[in-house]
Formats: C-alpha cells, structure tokens, sequence
C-alpha cells in the first residue's frame, strides 16, 4: 500500500499494531493465546482450531509490538519521529484503537509504577515520553518557545474539560457553570470555548496535569458506571517557536501534538450495524465510526472527508489530513476470549492502512 503513502499527496497514516501479554489471572487459568507477532515481517496472526471453526488469518502492519515489547521500544520506534514532525511545525495525531482492556491507556499515560527520587518510570507511556523529548530538544536547542495543554474528553458526543477546576466538571450539562463549547472560528477552523489552556514551562508540570486530568477521568468512570469505555480522551500539546531566519527575521513555527486514548472499539462491533442497531451505535458513538471515515477517505484520496460528521474528527480536523502526519495504534489482546473483537480491531485498522 506504499502509494497510499505517497507523501506528495500530503497523507501520511500509519498504523502500528501491539498486543499486550496475558494478565497473572489469564495465566493462572491458562487461558489459551491465538496470536502470533513476527515483529521482523510487521505481522499478526490470528490462529484458532476448532473442529466446526477453523480460523488462520494473517494481517501486515507498518509495526508490530508483540507482547513482550517495552514501552521504551514502541515510544522510540514509532513516536519518536512524531514528535520530532511537530518541533518543524506540524500537527500530528496518535490515536489508540482497540478494545476496552488491550492497553490502550497503558500505552498512551503508562502503567501505575511509580519511581521515588523523580526517576522516569520504565513503564511510563507515550505521553509523558513525549512530553520528556519535547523539552529535551527545546532545552538542547535553547529554543525560545512557549507552550500549551488541554486535556478534554468526549463523552455522547459532549465535552467535559479535564483540567477544568473542579465544580465546573462535576456535571457536565450543567450550562450555567462553564458552557464547553465547540464553535467554528469562521475561518473553517474550530475551537472549544470555555476550554482551560495551561501555559506550561517543564516537563513535571505536564506530568502533574496529566496527572489530575486522568484522575478526574477515572472518577467520573465510576460515578458514569464504567462508561468511560465510551469515552474519547484529548490530550493536546501546543507548542511556538521563535526561530531567526539567516537573515536575520524572527519567525513563529507552531506545531501541535493530539494524544488521543479513544473509546473502547466493541461499543461500534457490538452494538453497530452488524446487529441492526446503527443509529444506537451511531448515538453511542458517532465519533469512533466517523473517525474510520475521515481515515478511509484520506488514504483513499476520496474527495470528501467526512471531518464534520462527529465532534472528534471536527475538534482534530486541523491534524488530520493535509500536511500532517496521523498514527493509529492498534492495542489487541492475545486471549481466545477475545478473539472476535481482535478480529475486528485487526480489520478496521488494516483498513486504516
Ligand atoms: P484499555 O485502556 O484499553 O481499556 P488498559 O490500558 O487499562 O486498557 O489495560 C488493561 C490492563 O492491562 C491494565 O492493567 C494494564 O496495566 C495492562 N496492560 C495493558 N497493556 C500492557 C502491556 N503492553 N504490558 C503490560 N501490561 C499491560
Ligand atoms: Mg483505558
């Protein structure tokens, strides 16, 4: 698919596929693993013998991240060069995609150790691995910079702003506190009203926010009954350079970084059309399938992008398509019980592809 790749055409998505270990409870009962990574040929396999359901299917990806792979490995393989893209200006999105308990947040916040003496957790995930390289470079290049976060979730298709102080979120439709509000800024661009911007200036206040943001997330996912599965998280970086061209002219490159930790993929296989229940689905989550979309018909090339078909692709349509560079991983679990959501995350995103 390299022509779906053509950089000249201004698209560039990568998929990127990782299957996370079997949990000490799966292996306590010896749960059986039908896949395979070959990390060196980018593929997966899916194997399963069953006397009446025989299944062998083999998927290629851009990378591959068995489950032995270390956060370190994915982050400098695939992130890296990212990151890099948005210090030169441009908007980039990674986005992951999967099934609700595949490691989704585990491979964009990171697991819960925590190191004493400020040590960089080893298990820290791409987010505060990029936070760590965004002011490593900036710092090694005494850059004049400014920068900024947000930290939002989506959540039915509303806003609930995660580092908003807290009587302003505790309800999200409560209007008459902070109305959170995604308006069009006349210029084909968007923006949320309302939204809190942190003016960051190192790498541990960035911690602490994702810190409290992800707190406030996992809050409201027992007050909401677990229904964060159905929730997208944002978390986006904004950074400005001052730069002097040789001639001696100050220039402002800006570039933006979209960490998105998306809703569990079986809310659209389970609850889609398949079933007969696409506008439930379409309700549930309008956002997970239009993303899909957007993704098909920029690799596609198809004239349209269905960007305003959903709050999430609207709120990323400055980073999505265009000069920008989109990377989508793919978290799967390598248990046989959860085989047909495997199945169906390995599809939509060799699709994406
Ligand atoms: P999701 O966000 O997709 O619902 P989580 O990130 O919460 O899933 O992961 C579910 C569980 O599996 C967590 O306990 C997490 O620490 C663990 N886990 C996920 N991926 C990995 C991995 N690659 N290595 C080790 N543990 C993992
Ligand atoms: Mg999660």
């Amino acid at each position: 698919s390299s022509s779906k790749h053509d950089k000249d055409k201004g698209v560039n998505v990568q998929v990127i596929l990782r299957c996370r270990p079997l949990s000490d409870d799966e292996m306590r009962v010896n749960t059986p693993v039908v896949i395979s990574c070959n990390e060196n040929r980018r593929e997966v396999s899916a194997v399963q013998n069953i006397a009446n359901k025989q299944i062998d299917r083999t998927f290629g990806f851009d990378k591959v991240f068995g489950p032995t792979s270390q956060q370190k490995d994915l982050f400098d393989q695939a992130v890296c060069p990212i990151v890099n893209e948005v210090l030169e200006g441009y908007n980039c999105t990674i986005f992951a995609y999967g099934q609700t308990g595949t490691g989704k947040t585990y491979t964009m916040e990171g697991g819960s150790r925590k190191t004493k003496n400020g040590e960089f957790p080893i298990d820290a995930g791409v987010i505060p691995r990029a936070v760590r390289q965004i002011f490593d470079i900036l710092e090694s290049q005494c850059a004049e910079y400014s920068m900024k976060v947000t930290f939002l979730e989506l959540y039915n298709e509303e806003i609930t702003d995660l580092l908003a102080p807290e009587e302003c979120t505790k309800f999200i439709d409560d209007k008459s506190k902070k109305p959170i509000a995604l308006m069009e800024d006349g210029k084909g661009g968007v923006f949320v009203r309302g939204l809190e911007e942190e003016i960051v200036t190192t790498a541990t206040e960035i911690y602490k926010i994702l810190e409290k943001g992800s707190a406030k997330r996992r809050t409201a996912e027992t007050l909401l009954n677990k229904q964060s599965s159905r929730s997208h998280s944002i978390f986006s970086i904004t950074i400005h350079i001052k730069e002097c061209t040789p001639e001696g002219e100050e220039m402002i490159k800006c570039g933006k970084l979209n960490l998105v930790d998306l809703a569990g993929s079986e809310n659209i296989s389970r609850s889609g059309a398949r079933e007969g229940r696409a506008r439930e689905a379409g309700e549930i989550n309008k956002s997970l399938l239009t993303l899909g979309r957007v993704i098909n018909a920029l690799v596609e090339h198809s004239g349209h992008i269905p960007y305003r078909d959903s709050k999430l692709t609207r709120l990323l349509r400055d980073s999505l398509g265009g000069k920008t560079k989109t990377c989508i991983i793919a978290t799967i679990s390598p248990s046989i019980h959860c085989l047909e959501e495997t199945l169906s995350t390995l599809d939509y995103a060799h699709r994406a592809k």
